[in-house]
């Protein structure tokens, strides 16, 4: 096995938003940093991010953080953090105005101020109207985000400090005997080899991981790598259960239509032709927050209103909007809709179904981007740890995320990551422990190169990984989806122990080093089986409804016993364990918004 050792002060695991917002900043500390990725950092899945950023920068209508702030308090059915909340929601606009100093191409009002749409669970005045907040460039905000961040990154005084890593594969990270990461163990997927890269601070920002779900919004490299490694480091995952369904997956495909489309007048039909969603938000309409859309719809379907000969999805009806308005301020959406199912959405409304598309829990964070763990209630930081972006749970969205939080959460979170990171290195001048010829593969990477020697050298396997792959979609969208239930869930657990007893006897038939995606996905699958068991053991144990997560046999939250996260840790004999932590109901400097019924 052809092994080559790097050293660097920062790597990170990732090259979307999140990981590029971090890059930016450690480069600025000129912190000599690796940035890896699996795919080409612009496309990273931040690229198909489409309706915007929110902010409150009022720039259609009044608007203050305060009120952004109650609406993701009460998105999150009150589990998000209240601190953390503030924290985001206050620094929101200024994270706008650097982006836009560094060149994002922001759609503009006829003033030329950066541009504002309406998304879903976004108000004024604490729920009394809906509010403009999301800052938009057309349909295409993730894609002008990605671009201006790894633009930035190669400015002549950033550029000499960040090194790309494309088509490199994370399999460890290293941790030092003081539980201190040491770095990265990847897998050169062009090349083959291992590449070995000691740092003195990790970043993990690896994306979601919803790949694991039938219908699903999400890329093929979203495979939850950045859980897994850390589940095996020893670290809790926070609040795996809460899974977002989006209300509006392109039918039978995934792909997503962007909530922007009802925050610019479209809206949702059954087989009737009726505007259903009065029925489940009589204020807000389809423009209440996606839990609350998307059970809406799975409602509908299962009282037999969908459409189609299943009966098994629904309308999103956009052609009253005009031509002229949805090429201008929706043209992606008209090329999805036309490419993956043929529809003219100028002229036919768009078939959708409720699709897994994001996910609330992850790496726990603070609002530093350190990753924490817990001293009994106390959270403690892992020096030099940090996660950024979808992968990472900084408590901002708690059971339910409302769109345009996400790229807010990867600016901030990657920027706080990226400064923190180098704030450590650069102030108390971390060392590594021991003498650096100890700094050797066999020491801390033997695992690895054994297990793709064993792969590599031994049989093809008499287990097709296609079997698993396909039949976890299925199980997972069945059991696991909109609606949930103790049995369904019961039986999933067996189901994906069943998955782990089979993946023992998946081997390779590809022995190529050489761009080897079957090991790519052996990697994927054995991540995503982690993560499934992660998120259904939590949402076996949750017995209440909340956010994201509804349970057909505890339709109620319950606030008494459950308003408190979830830390579920990955044991050696691959088993999970679940503790519960308080969620943090004081905010820096605003009042507390104690739980209220959720109507919208
Ligand atoms: C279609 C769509 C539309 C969306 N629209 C919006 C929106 O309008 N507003 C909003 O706020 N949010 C939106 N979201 C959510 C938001 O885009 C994502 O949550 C966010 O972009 C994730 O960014 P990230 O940097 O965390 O991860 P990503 O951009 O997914 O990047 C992950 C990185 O990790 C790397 N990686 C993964 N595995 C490995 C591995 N094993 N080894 C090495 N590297 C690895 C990948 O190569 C990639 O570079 C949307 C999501 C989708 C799917």
């Amino acid at each position: 096995m052809d092994v080559r050792l790097e050293e660097f002060d920062v790597v990170i695991v990732g090259a979307g938003g999140a990981g590029l917002a971090a890059a930016v900043h450690t480069g600025m500390a000129k912190l000599k940093t690796a940035v890896i990725s699996e795919v080409f950092p612009t496309r990273s899945h931040t690229v198909s991010a489409q309706g915007g950023i929110n902010a409150a920068l009022a720039n259609m209508d009044e608007d203050y953080w305060i009120w952004h702030m109650y609406d993701t308090v009460k998105g999150s059915d009150y589990i998000g953090d209240q601190d953390a909340i503030e924290f985001f929601t206050k620094n929101a606009p200024k994270a706008i105005i650097e982006l836009e100093h560094w060149g994002m191409p922001f759609s503009r009002t006829e003033k030329g101020q950066v541009y504002q749409r309406a998304f879903g669970g976004q108000t004024r005045n604490f729920g009394e109207s809906i509010a403009h907040r999301a800052c938009a460039v057309a349909d295409r905000s993730g894609h002008a985000l990605l671009h201006t961040l790894f633009e930035r990154t190669l400015r002549p005084d950033i550029a000499p400090y960040v090194s790309y890593y494309s088509e490199y594969y994370a399999l460890k990270l290293m941790m030092d005997e003081n539980n201190k990461p040491m770095g990265v163990v990847a897998w050169d997927m062009v090349n083959g080899g291992i590449h070995i890269f000691f740092a003195y601070a990790v970043i993990f920002a690896t994306g979601g991981n919803t790949r694991n779900f039938r219908t699903n919004t999400n890329a093929h490299v979203n495979t939850g790598i950045g859980w897994t490694l850390c589940a095996k480091a020893g670290i809790p995952i926070k609040d795996p259960e809460f899974v977002q369904f989006h209300p509006t997956g392109i039918y039978g495909v995934g792909n997503l239509i962007t909530e922007g489309v009802r925050g610019e007048g479209g809206y949702l039909i059954n087989a009737n032709g009726e505007r259903f969603m009065k029925k489940y938000a009589p204020h807000v309409l389809d423009l209440a927050s996606r839990d609350v859309v998307s059970r809406g719809m799975a409602t509908e379907i299962r009282e037999g209103r969908g459409v189609g000969p299943k009966k098994d999805h629904l309308l999103l009806k956009l052609d009253h909007l005009g031509k002229d308005f949805i090429m201008d301020k929706l043209p992606g959406i008209w090329e999805l809709a036309y490419k993956f199912v043929g529809v003219d959405c100028t002229k036919d409304p768009i078939p959708v179904q409720p699709t897994a598309h994001y996910h609330m829990g992850g790496i726990p964070t603070n609002v530093k981007g350190e990753v924490v763990v817990w001293e009994g209630d106390k959270e403690v930081p892992i020096p030099g740890l940090y996660a950024a972006g979808e992968c990472a749970c900084p408590s901002l969205h708690g059971a339910n995320r409302l769109g345009c939080n996400s790229l807010l959460d990867l600016v901030i979170t990657g920027k706080e990551a990226g400064n923190n990171a180098a704030k450590y290195i650069l102030e108390e001048k971390p060392v590594f422990p021991n003498p650096p010829e100890d700094y050797v593969a066999d020491k801390y990477a033997k695992d690895v190169i054994d297990k793709l020697n064993e792969l590599f050298d031994g049989p093809e396997g008499s287990v097709k990984m296609d079997e698993i792959w396909e039949d976890l979609r299925d199980t997972m969208q069945h059991n696991m989806s909109v609606f949930r239930i103790e049995e369904g869930l019961k039986e999933q657990m067996k189901i994906i122990d069943g998955y782990f007893e089979k993946f023992k006897n998946v081997g390779l038939t590809d022995k190529s080093k050489v761009f080897n995606t079957e090991l790519v996905e052996y990697f994927d699958l054995e991540s995503l089986l982690y993560v499934s068991k992660l998120e259904t053991a939590a949402a076996l144990n949750r017995t209440e409804s909340r956010g994201a997560h509804y349970r057909d046999d505890y339709p109620e939250r319950d606030d008494e016993n459950w308003l408190k996260h979830t830390v579920a840790y990955l044991k050696e004999d691959g088993s999970v364990e679940l503790d519960y932590k308080p969620v943090r109901m004081k905010p820096l400097t605003a009042p507390t918004f104690p739980p209220k019924k959720r109507v919208y």
